[in-house]
């Protein structure tokens, strides 16, 4: 990728995306092999003020071998020094940036049942430091190009060629390849509020989703509930932040426990490194009670099971079919992509800041409202050239929301 255009990249990251403001700390996780987008970023976020960054290297390779080698024991136990750094976060908050390089298969050969236990055993202890600081640190989730990501997208291609066309795929879909992304997110921001600002007006009780594929599904919303595009702000400072670049959904979280019917996944899902493919989730009183896959069924069924709710939906996100992302033709295998490309759901943990009001409550209320509270939360990809959905509204209203894949408003 050009110099100049990876700065620009991040740029709109750093000023977009995480929106980091003077005096802010910021923490930067990236993959071990993206140093140059690394230095620009950092760069960028000491230009606008920044007072501290801290770069945490990512590794596929070496957390493989880990997971490989390592007792459960010892990879579940958080060291005196990772509480700290939690504490950290919490206190501090940090603009947090992630950027997402992984091989979607990285960790294909690993025991799952290991990797799950792991996660089973950290969550509870650093599950009350991230309710300390739950919506109110500014973040963003991007993309870069590795060399193993990039072969897995474009097997065909060598090496060089595929890493090249997986950078202008990111640079492309992101809005970044013209002459002032910061203007083009500016408007991209306005044309999703047209979208959730109709969707809250109408009122909606529950949503119909059909196509010829075989999903025939019904999800009830929660009146007090708002449908969200774009960007957010964080809650005590109101700064206005992006936190997936790209993005292309409005979604909202819908009521934990009333959903009914099936839906069909219409992209594989990649899933702690492996991937999950051709599969169908039914649901029944709001919970997925049977899921099949003609690749990964295992995983899926594991997944569900993480915890007691992970079962449940915690997200419905709307996408047209003819969104950029999907325009470009190209499976991605990463949830970033890939759930900007089309409509999805996710189970596990729902979004409390959708709330109305939502800081007037605690944690508990929200949830005790019907917004799903789970450690996992995994986007599925359901939407299709041919879906349907109509909104069934709260005064009896029916309302065609989505016609042959694309917004029929
Ligand atoms: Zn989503």
């Amino acid at each position: 990728m050009k110099k100049s255009v990876l700065k620009k990249y991040a740029k709109l990251i750093v000023r977009v995306g995480g929106n980091v403001q003077k005096g802010q700390d910021v923490e930067l996780l990236i993959g071990v092999e993206q140093e140059l987008l690394a230095t620009y970023i950092v760069e960028e976020c000491y230009k606008v003020g920044a007072r501290k960054v801290n770069v945490r290297w990512q590794s596929d390779k070496t957390a493989k071998v880990a997971y490989k080698k390592a007792t459960v024991k010892a990879l579940s136990t958080m060291e005196n020094y990772e509480i700290e750094r939690q504490r950290y976060l919490s206190e501090k908050l940090p603009v947090m940036i992630y950027i997402e390089s992984s091989d979607p298969d990285a960790m294909k050969g690993v025991n799952q049942a290991k990797i799950a236990k792991v996660s089973q055993n950290v969550y509870p202890i650093i599950k009350p430091f991230r309710k300390m600081r739950e919506n109110k640190y500014q973040w963003i989730i991007a993309g870069a190009a590795s060399p193993e990501w990039a072969k897995k997208v474009f097997p065909d291609l060598p090496k060089k060629k595929a890493v090249e066309a997986l950078w202008d795929a990111i640079i492309k879909t992101s809005r970044c390849d013209n002459d002032d992304p910061i203007k083009a997110w500016k408007e991209h921001n306005d044309d999703l509020k047209k979208r959730t600002t109709k969707l809250n007006s109408l009122n909606l009780d529950y949503l119909h989703y059909t196509s010829k594929n075989g999903t025939d599904f019904k999800v009830w919303l929660l009146p007090n509930v708002n449908w969200l595009a774009g960007g957010e702000e964080a809650l005590g400072s109101n700064i206005f932040y992006n936190p997936n670049i790209p993005s292309e959904e409005a979604f909202t979280s819908p009521c934990k426990g009333k959903a009914e019917g099936i839906v069909y996944s219409t992209k594989p899902l990649s899933y702690m490194g492996e991937l999950i493919e051709d599969f169908s989730v039914r649901f029944e009183n709001g919970k997925a009670v049977e899921v099949k896959a003609k690749k990964g069924e295992e995983l899926l069924k594991q997944m569900i099971k993480m915890d007691e709710n992970a079962c449940y939906l915690g997200e419905c996100a709307l996408v047209p079919f003819d969104s950029p992302i999907n325009n470009t033709g190209i499976l991605f295998f990463n949830t970033l992509y890939d759930e900007n490309a089309a409509c999805h759901l996710a189970l596990g943990r729902g979004f409390t800041n959708l709330v109305k009001d939502y800081h007037k409550y605690t944690e508990e209320e929200l949830i005790k409202m019907g917004i799903n509270d789970s450690q996992i939360h995994v986007d599925f990809m359901i939407g299709s050239k041919d879906l349907s959905i109509v909104g069934y509204t709260r005064d009896g209203k029916k309302v065609q929301i989505f016609k042959d894949g694309n917004w029929a408003f």
